[in-house]
């Protein structure tokens, strides 16, 4: 389920920083929302492993861990209302939504990484929710959509050709290293783009000479 009910995306995942905001990365490694219920809902089950408040960044924040698997962040809260070590079922309340840490005003970041924490191993958000990464009221989409094609990258200069026929099949995109099973299975055809790297009988490998070149083929996909 979603974290917030009626919920606003004002800055999708992977957005590049804006003026005046330092990411730790080089992209908006969470998605923001905003809502006039300023609840905050657990989205799967699990248990908490961290609650803390951290100045310079997520402010008030939990995180949730799933089926010891993925790392379900909550930042800049006003507060939260659970500890840490506490069971959780989704739906659960969490805290409120707040202007904590570093923001420019009161929204919900939520954040996707696979346990246990490493650099770089966030996931789409979106595809936990369901829904679409773009500004605007968060809209479903539909699971045989979203299950029918996985587009799969290296990170680097891939990800762009891999987000932009992400948009085109509006299919879900992930780094290699991040593909679960879970991903595989549900998928019907899996597009890897610009490794020859095999991660699944289904999949089909897209790969140039060069960056340049692997992108005009994914061009001509998008034809
Ligand atoms: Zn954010």
């Amino acid at each position: 389920m979603m974290p917030l009910k009626n919920a606003i995306i004002t800055n999708p995942y992977k957005a590049p920083p804006s003026e005046g905001v330092n990411y730790a990365k080089l992209y908006h490694t969470g998605i923001d929302l905003i809502s006039d219920n300023l609840t905050v809902y657990a989205t799967l089950s699990g248990i908490i492993t961290a609650k803390g408040y951290d100045p310079p960044g997520w402010g008030n924040y939990v995180i949730l861990r799933h089926k010891d698997k993925y790392d379900l962040i909550y930042a800049h809260l006003y507060s939260a209302n659970v500890v840490r070590g506490q069971n959780i079922s989704e739906g659960d309340r969490l805290g409120i939504v707040g202007v904590t840490g570093q923001v420019t005003g009161s929204h919900l970041h939520y954040e996707v990484r696979k346990a246990p924490w490493e650099l770089q191993n966030d996931i789409d958000p979106a595809v936990f929710l369901g829904i679409y990464n773009r500004k605007g009221p968060a809209e479903s989409i539909k699971e045989e959509i979203m299950i029918k094609n996985l587009i799969v990258c290296m990170p680097g200069p891939d990800e762009r050709a891999a987000g932009y026929l992400g948009d085109y099949l509006k299919s879900p995109v992930c780094l290699v290293r991040n593909v679960t099973q879970e991903l595989i299975e549900a998928a019907e055809k899996i597009y890897v783009i610009g490794t020859e790297e095999k991660v699944s009988s289904k999949s089909i490998n897209i790969v140039g000479d060069n960056r340049y070149d692997t992108c005009q083929k994914v061009l001509n996909i998008c034809k």
